[in-house]
């Protein structure tokens, strides 16, 4: 699933939210709305958590989200 990279224009913050996430992206760290999508992202070395960690709630639906607290910080 394709993820966007995001910058917080507030606390300079930079994060990924999910592709069909995008009704009201909020920074994780500030709860700020004023945040930058950055389009191009380039091959970033930074898969290393590839598996979220959303296992904690048992069943998960591959379309399910938390809405923000499932470790994409
Ligand atoms: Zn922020």
């Amino acid at each position: 699933m394709p993820l966007f990279d995001y910058h917080c224009t507030t606390c300079d913050a930079r994060f990924e939210v999910l592709a069909r996430s995008t009704d009201r992206i909020r920074c994780p760290s500030c709860q700020g709305a004023e945040v930058d999508r950055l389009l191009s992202v380039p091959a970033q070395p930074r898969r290393a958590s590839a598996t979220p960690r959303e296992a904690t709630s048992g069943l998960t639906p591959p379309s399910g989200c938390c809405g923000g607290g499932c470790g994409l910080n």
